[in-house]
């Protein structure tokens, strides 16, 4: 492969195939973590976060391996569909739309720069916030993807790809901890009132697993 044509990406790796992986790493995740997600979502919902991400990270796997994508725009479209299709809940359609507006932001891209790695974290919030009606302060996953979209662009000022998702992960993870406290304005924790306090918001931790997995696929590439 000639290096020079896939400089951007930072990784020794061409972008359809560096989405996969991460794809693969996120799986990973949601699989080892399915436990600990699902117990969050039982202090605070029913029970059901862990379970629903794995079973739609073992659906975008299924789904990326029969549709053989052509581009990174191609490979999220894929996980959007599969997210949609099978992880039912609340997260579900939200997670696919972070996912659809991940890909439509790079379509049309085969190299992916750190700017355009940003702005498809950028245009995933705005997806999320928009079909889930949520601000920050909600305790929901946008309390995560928004500091994360944040460290994010201001990374890819002078960072490579794999630096963008690494200050985008260790962002969500402070933005996750910061739900702790917070009472719940959107999803089934708004049932529970002053009960949600002192729980983590289980999408908000799902959210700095993803973009955890995706830092450490890029970094290991
Ligand atoms: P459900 O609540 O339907 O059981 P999950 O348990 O899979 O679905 O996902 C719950 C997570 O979804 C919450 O922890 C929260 O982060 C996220 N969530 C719920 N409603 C919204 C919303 N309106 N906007 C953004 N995120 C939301
Ligand atoms: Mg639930």
């Amino acid at each position: 492969m000639d290096g020079k044509a896939h400089a951007n990406i930072g990784v020794d790796l061409e972008s359809t195939q560096a989405t996969i992986d991460i794809v693969k790493e996120m799986a990973a995740t949601m699989e080892e973590h399915r436990q600990w997600l699902t117990r969050l979502d039982s202090e605070i919902g029913d029970g059901d976060h862990g379970t629903n991400m794995h079973r739609g990270f073992q659906a975008a796997l299924e789904r990326l391996e029969n549709t053989d994508p052509a581009s990174p725009s191609d490979a999220l479209k894929a996980v959007s569909m599969a997210l949609i299709g099978k992880v039912g809940g609340a997260a579900g359609p939200l997670y696919g739309t972070a996912f659809l507006k991940a890909s439509g932001a790079l379509a049309g891209k085969e190299d992916i720069s750190a700017r355009d790695a940003a702005q498809a974290l950028e245009a995933a919030l705005t997806g999320v916030k928009q079909r889930g009606k949520t601000e920050a302060g909600d305790k929901t996953m946008v309390d995560a993807l928004e500091p994360a979209t944040e460290a994010a662009k201001e990374a890819a000022d002078s960072g490579s790809v794999a630096d963008v998702f690494r200050a985008a992960a260790d962002a969500a993870a402070e933005g996750a901890e910061a739900t702790v406290p917070l009472t719940a304005k959107r999803g089934r924790a708004s049932y529970m009132g002053e009960r949600a306090t002192g729980h983590k918001d289980p999408g908000a931790a799902s959210t700095h697993l993803l973009l955890d997995a995706a830092a450490r696929a890029l970094a290991g590439s």
